[in-house]
């Protein structure tokens, strides 16, 4: 993409300082969602680079990667899998349990929404620690599904939550700090 047409996307993130807690610089993507074009090619942008890895299922991520990850899927010609915070899903669940800064949190996924050998692409809005990118995986992996790669629309690149995602692929359209 051209620099012109990045620097449309970083103007259209807001940085919102200390949100949702001190320290914590939040991107949001509001703005974005709000330009139909931008969202449109936002969309397209995260899709591009698995147009022909066959992707079964897109796995989104609670809760702005439904925002995108919907979208995604249905620009790939596949289906969507929610991954959800304990408690939401209503049917059998796989349960992967990561660390936060304090404690431990959840994702969940139905049992029946990726059969064995179905090809996963995970879809998140921003990859910071890596985390919640990281237990998705997991899901993939105990669901017995095979992953493609990871689409996000933002990576924070100082946090190195790449690292914790092995040698997948792993495609981000913006990333901060900001190139120069
Ligand atoms: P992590 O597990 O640290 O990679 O965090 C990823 C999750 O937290 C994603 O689902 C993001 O939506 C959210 N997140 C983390 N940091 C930020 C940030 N600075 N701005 C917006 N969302 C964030």
């Amino acid at each position: 993409m051209s620099r012109n047409a990045l620097d449309k996307f970083y103007a259209a993130i807001r940085d919102v300082p200390d949100f949702p807690k001190p320290g914590i610089l939040f991107r949001d993507i509001t703005p974005m969602l709000l330009d139909a074009a931008l969202f449109k090619k936002a969309v397209r942008s995260m899709a591009e680079p698995f147009r022909s890895a066959r992707v079964d299922r897109v796995m989104a991520i609670e809760s702005r990667g439904f925002i995108l990850g919907a979208p995604v899927a249905l620009a790939l010609g596949a289906a969507l899998v929610p991954a959800r915070k304990p408690g939401k899903l209503p049917w059998k669940r796989h349960r992967v349990e990561y660390e936060l800064e304090y404690g431990t949190d959840a994702i969940e996924v139905h049992e029946d929404a990726i059969g064995k050998g179905h090809r996963v692409l995970i879809v998140d809005d921003v990859l910071a620690t890596g985390g919640t990118a990281a237990a998705a995986v997991r899901a993939v992996q105990k669901a017995g599904g095979r992953l493609i790669g990871l689409s996000f629309l933002i990576e924070l690149s100082l946090l190195d939550g790449r690292k914790r995602l092995g040698d997948s692929k792993i495609a981000s359209l913006l990333t901060y700090p900001k190139p120069d």
